[in-house]
C-alpha cells in the first residue's frame, strides 16, 4: 500500500510576510507545496489549530510567552534578522499547533509519515530567546508534547545548515529527547561545537556534528553512516522529528554547503532504513530553513520520494572533506554511542 503523509499546510502561516525583501518569505511554502503535490504519497490533511500557552510553556519560559503576547499585532524587528508583522504571532501559534497536530496524527496511527509546512521556522528559538527568523520552537514544542503523551525516547534530527541552538537550549538537560544536529561549522548562530553534549541527566543526548563549508552529498552521507545512523539504531527512538531545513543545498544563498536534491533524498532513505519498518508511524518532518525556491522544491520532492520508497541517486564518489571533522565528533561521542 502507498504510504500516507499527514500534512500540515495552513494559509494563516502566510500572514508572516516581511514588508521588505527577506529570505524567509511565504513563497517558500509554495515551493514546498509544489513538491508535495507532485509526491506519490497519499495525503491526509490535518486540521489546523493553535498551540495553547500551556503547550508552548513546555518548551518556553513564561517570560517568552509574555513577549509573544506583546508581539500580537506588532510591526517591528526583534533582532536585525527577525521581523514581526501584525500576523506573525498568530502564524507562530498556528505553526507550533501544526507541529502538535503532526505528533498526534503519528501517535494515533492516522498516517505513516508527517510533514509540516511551517512558518515562521523555529529551531533558533530558545527557552527564552527569539532570533534567527524564529520566535517559537515548533519542533521543541512537538517533542515536549510527545513526552506528555508518554514517550521517553524522542529523537530530533536537525539537518538545517545552521545549528539548532534553540532546540539544544530547550533540551540541554532532558535525556528523553536526543538532539542530533548537522550544521556548517563557523556560521550563524556560532554555536554547535562537537564538545557541547548536554548537561546533567541530559549529558550525552546532545550530539553536534559541525561540518566544513563545501560539504556535499558524499560528506553528509559519511556523517550519517558513521555518526547519525549508529546513534539512531542504538537509541531506538519511539518518534523521530526532523528539523528539516533545506539551506545546506548548493543553491542556497545563506550558506556554503553543496548538497543536491539527491543528497537530501539519500539522507531520508538512510534514516528510514535505520528505523524498523521504515519508521512508519513515527517519522515527522517540520520545515525550518531553505531559501532558494528551486532547491527547496527539488529537495522536498526527493525527501518525499525517499519516504515513498523510491530509489535515491546520488554521487558518493567525491573526495570526503569531512574526515577530520567526523574524527573529532567520533572522539567526543564514542564513550556514549557506538559511532565510528
Ligand atoms: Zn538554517
Amino acid at each position: 500500500m502507498r504510504p500516507t503523509l499527514a500534512l500540515v499546510d495552513d494559509p494563516s502561516m502566510a500572514l508572516h510576510a516581511c514588508h521588505q525583501r527577506h529570505p524567509e518569505r511565504p513563497e517558500r511554502v509554495e515551493a514546498a507545496r509544489a513538491a508535495v503535490d507532485a509526491s506519490p504519497l497519499s495525503r491526509v490533511a490535518l486540521a489546523p489549530r493553535d498551540a495553547t500557552d500551556d503547550e508552548l510553556a513546555r518548551a518556553h519560559a513564561p517570560e517568552h510567552l509574555e513577549v509573544l503576547r506583546a508581539l500580537d499585532g506588532a510591526d517591528e524587528w526583534v533582532d536585525a534578522d527577525t521581523y514581526v508583522v501584525p500576523g506573525t504571532a498568530r502564524a507562530a501559534r498556528r505553526a507550533a499547533g501544526g507541529a502538535l497536530a503532526l505528533v498526534d496524527a503519528l501517535l494515533d496511527g492516522d498516517a505513516d509519515y508527517g510533514l509540516g509546512l511551517l512558518r515562521p521556522p523555529g529551531h533558533h528559538a530558545g527557552r527564552q530567546r527569539m532570533h534567527g527568523f524564529c520566535l517559537v520552537n515548533n519542533v521543541a514544542v512537538a517533542a515536549a508534547h510527545a513526552l506528555t503523551r508518554g514517550l521517553d525516547r524522542v529523537l530530533v534530527l536537525d539537518w538545517d545548515v545552521h545549528h539548532g541552538d534553540g532546540t539544544e537550549d530547550i533540551f540541554r538537560d532532558e535525556p528523553r529527547v536526543c538532539f542530533v544536529s548537522l550544521h556548517q561549522d563557523g556560521i550563524f548562530p556560532g554555536t554547535g561545537q562537537a564538545d557541547v553534549r548536554g548537561e546533567g541527566e541530559g549529558f550525552g543526548y546532545n550530539v553536534n556534528i559541525p561540518l566544513p563549508a563545501g560539504s556535499g552529498d558524499a560528506d553528509y552521507l559519511a556523517a550519517f553512516d558513521r555518526v547519525v545512523l549508529p546513534i539512531v539504531s542504538d537509541y531506538a527512538p519511539q518518534l523521530v522529528l526532523v528539523s528539516a531545513g533545506f539551506d545546506a543545498h548548493a543553491r542556497d544563498p545563506l550558506a556554503g554547503m553543496e548538497l543536491g536534491d539527491g543528497g537530501f533524498g539519500a539522507m531520508m532513505a538512510a534514516l528510514r532504513g535505520a528505523l524498523d519498518q521504515g519508521g512508519r508511524g513515527r517519522l515527522g518532518l517540520v520545515l525550518e530553513g531553505g531559501y532558494d525556491l528551486v532547491g527547496l522544491e527539488g529537495s522536498v520532492r526527493a525527501v518525499l520520494g525517499a519516504l515513498a520508497g523510491e530509489d535515491t541517486t546520488t554521487d558518493r564518489s567525491t573526495p570526503l572533506r569531512v574526515d577530520r571533522a567526523l574524527a573529532r565528533v567520533i572522539d567526543q561521542q564514542r564513550d556514549r554511542w557506538p559511532v565510528g
